[in-house]
């Protein structure tokens, strides 16, 4: 299982559609200070059905649709799909690739879908548990993040563990 591809539209800086391919194996996005490569780490956990707009670097969930520039006008609705690679089955659906979709208003309404089907964000939830990817999994680990999980709880440590254990459900 790997990220495929991710589609970016009206998501922090993204105003216009962007479209982002992975590979198997390593990527790395380089750029300048402040260029936006945070705000893709960020989209990712966004659409994976992150709550809280502080693990997005954000203090309101609207924040997160593009705000608009001097040039550019600010966006009603940001969207954003994640592809990924599911030829091994690891996700319990029987698809081969899996599109998970996350589309908010200003009106702070999120809608969630899988392959265009629309659902709940408990559907999204139980599709990734235990696979390592979601939000309160390991895999997503922000600036800062390993000196938390090392002078964390031992509950919260635990709750990383079993994670990667597969065994939360
Ligand atoms: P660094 O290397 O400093 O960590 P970075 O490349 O990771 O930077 P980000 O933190 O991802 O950059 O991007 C920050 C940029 O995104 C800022 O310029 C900020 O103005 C812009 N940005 C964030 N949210 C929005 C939004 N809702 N609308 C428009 N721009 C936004």
């Amino acid at each position: 299982m790997y990220f495929k591809r991710i589609d970016l539209h009206g998501f922090k800086s993204f105003a216009e559609p962007v479209s982002i391919e992975f590979h198997e194996g390593i990527t790395c996005i380089v750029g300048p200070n402040g260029s936006g490569k945070s705000n893709i780490s960020d989209a990712i956990r966004w659409v994976l059905g992150e709550q809280s707009p502080k693990m997005l670097r954000g203090g309101k969930m609207e924040e997160i649709i593009f705000a608009g520039t001097a040039s550019r006008k600010s966006r009603g609705m940001a969207e954003v799909t994640l592809v990924i690679d599911n030829s091994t089955g690891i996700l319990p659906i029987d698809y081969a690739e899996v599109a998970i979709t996350r589309r908010m208003y200003r009106s702070g309404e999120s809608e969630y879908s899988i392959n265009n089907n629309q659902c709940r964000l408990r559907d999204i939830r139980e599709l990734i548990m235990d696979t390592g990817i979601g939000v309160d999994g390991y895999s997503l680990i922000g600036q800062g993040k390993i000196a938390d999980i090392v002078s964390n709880k031992p509950e919260s440590r635990r709750e990383i563990f079993e994670e990667a254990a597969g065994i939360v459900k």
